[in-house]
């Protein structure tokens, strides 16, 4: 069973996708997992601090592989941006978090059901994507401002026409998030162009790599600018109680991380989150 847990499915050995031809053999079977529905989300609680109740999800692609087990999107996505799949597999994503958007607003204006949605380099770039988004929404009659198109810095900066896809997004109602701010070498600048309503910390200042006295300095000055700015700032990699409590006492109010939940299917989501009894 797909279980209700990240840490319940067998994960692939990383070490596996450094040969080529194994690459070239994954890329295979992208296109063949594409007609035969391998690809499932999961959800992780984005959180109101320092209560811990849902305030909106995101949405995260796995891949069950009839073989290798779950592999991982950090494996995977390149792999479908390289082979030219990621237009279609990022529709295929966005309908299916439509979808579960309409399924879950049934559970009334209060449920924490904003879902954010991640959307890859190559897709921002691709002069359809707003067009196909729309018809999506459109199909779906999912409600856009129960949606968030999540895209990084990095994204933003290698396309010139990125920064006017996600005004027509805006258009069509969606929110936009910045992920793994921090860590694309934009400036501050960006956000004066760039229309971001949230700007998700990375996880590397929270609890990777950076964390710490580097790490909290920055984490503290981004939450004075995004502030300033009217922008929400959500802290990403959240693994202990000591780093939440930090986060909420230099000002934040919204973060997700292990600590909080961790990617789920649907249904635990629903009974975590969603079917709490009424008063
Ligand atoms: P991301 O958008 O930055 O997503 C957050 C990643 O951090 C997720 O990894 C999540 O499981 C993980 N995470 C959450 N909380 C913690 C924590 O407390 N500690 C640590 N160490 N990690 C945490 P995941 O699901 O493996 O996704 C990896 C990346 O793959 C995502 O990073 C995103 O860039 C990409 N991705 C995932 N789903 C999609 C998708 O549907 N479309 C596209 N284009 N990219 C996707
Ligand atoms: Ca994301
Ligand atoms: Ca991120
Ligand atoms: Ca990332």
């Amino acid at each position: 069973a797909k279980g209700t847990g990240g840490n319940r499915w067998q994960w692939f050995d990383p070490a596996m996708d450094l040969a080529a031809d194994d690459s070239a053999r994954l890329a295979a079977d992208l296109r063949t997992a594409l007609r035969d529905d391998q690809f499932f989300l999961v959800f992780q609680p984005i959180v109101s601090l320092p209560g811990g109740e849902a305030a909106g999800v995101e949405a995260l692609l796995r891949w069950q592989h009839p073989a290798r087990g779950l592999v991982p999107p950090d494996v995977f996505i390149p792999v479908a941006e390289r082979i030219g799949v990621i237009g279609e597999l990022g529709a295929w994503v966005f309908a299916q978090a439509c979808r579960q958007n309409a399924a879950w607003a049934r559970y009334g204006a209060t449920a924490p059901t904003r879902i954010s949605v991640n959307v890859s380099a190559r897709q921002l770039a691709d002069p359809g994507f707003v067009d196909t988004v729309a018809a999506i929404l459109q199909e779906t009659g999912a409600d856009t401002r129960r949606l968030l198109i999540e895209v990084t810095e990095t994204a933003v900066l290698n396309a010139d026409t990125a920064i006017e896809q996600l005004h027509r997004l805006k258009t069509l109602g969606l929110r936009v998030a910045l992920d793994d701010f921090g860590t694309g070498h934009s400036s501050l600048s960006l956000l004066l162009t760039c229309p971001v309503d949230v700007l998700k910390v990375d996880k590397s200042f929270v609890s990777g790599d950076t964390a710490g006295r580097a790490g909290a300095i920055i984490v503290k000055n981004i939450i004075g600018f995004t502030t300033d700015f009217g922008i929400a700032a959500v802290a990403e990699g959240v693994e202990t109680a000591e780093q939440a409590e930090h986060l909420h006492s230099v000002g934040y109010r919204l973060a997700q991380g292990y600590h909080f939940g961790r990617p789920m299917a649907a249904e635990a989501f629903e009974d975590r989150y969603l079917n709490t009894p009424a008063l």
